[in-house]
């Protein structure tokens, strides 16, 4: 898979692109990162990107034609999309990603400045992702957001498949508690069931954890099979 992430601050990705599993992704050729700076691709000889927006009003607007020359300049694969990172745009999630990872072969990630770009861009977008209902000063965090999450469902990124599938949000509820050696500190214990070595015990301990949880944090992703595995539907009296 390609990205191609076309931002005023490409220094802004160095650290998170070269660090942890992410890092070691891209080195195996798991996916590859091109990073494209719109700035390269001003004709004044300020290098301007931004102006004051037509109608005034706060802020400047990113200008039109840096953001199509950077956007034309890059190379175009079978199965690509471009996405601009937007607050307006459709709420990133476990769905999407997945289906950005397994339906494309090219995921381009304009990310916006000030107060966004010049609406005539969209032309050139084909969705928009918002990583949440708030604003940031720029789209380069909502981008590498997307990149990680992507990149951590392509195969070969993640040991064993199944760590992914034991994932919140993966069959619908929120992960389990995790608890590692030693089986007290400072007076907190392990739940004994853990060190019972009984795994039909520890599944159903986890599983029961599982729905608690999801309970207690998300009631909205609960579904009337998981209440009813709980013994709580109220529809079944
Ligand atoms: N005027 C815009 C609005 O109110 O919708 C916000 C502009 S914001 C200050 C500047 C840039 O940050 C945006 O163009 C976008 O690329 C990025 N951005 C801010 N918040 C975001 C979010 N929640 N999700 C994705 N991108 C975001």
């Amino acid at each position: 898979m390609r990205f191609d992430i076309v931002t005023l601050f490409p220094d802004f990705f160095s650290s998170p692109l070269s660090s942890g599993l992410l890092g070691k992704a891209l080195a195996k050729e798991i996916a590859s990162v091109h990073l494209t700076n719109p700035r390269n691709f001003t004709i004044d000889k300020h290098r301007r990107v931004d102006d004051e927006p037509y109608g005034g009003g706060v802020g400047m607007v990113m200008k039109p034609e840096p953001l199509f020359a950077a956007i034309e300049s890059l190379p175009i694969l079978d199965r690509r999309e471009v996405i601009y990172l937007s607050p307006q745009g459709r709420r990133m999630d476990r769905d999407l990603l997945w289906k950005l990872a397994t339906n494309f072969d090219q995921l381009v990630l304009l990310c916006g400045h000030y107060e966004g770009i010049d609406e005539r861009v969209m032309n050139l977008v084909t969705q928009e992702v918002s990583l949440g209902d708030f604003v940031l000063t720029g789209g380069e965090i909502p981008a590498l957001a997307l990149l990680n999450g992507v990149v951590r469902l392509l195969p070969g990124t993640v040991g064993k498949s199944e760590s992914l599938a034991a994932e919140s949000f993966e069959d619908g509820l929120l992960d389990y508690p995790h608890y590692t050696r030693p089986a007290e500190f400072r007076g907190y214990k392990v739940p004994e069931v853990l060190l019972s070595g009984n795994h039909a015990e520890i599944a159903r301990w986890r599983r029961q954890q599982q729905l608690q949880r999801t309970r207690d944090r998300r009631p909205d992703l609960l579904t009337d099979a998981n209440l009813e595995e709980e013994g709580t539907n109220p529809s079944k009296g």
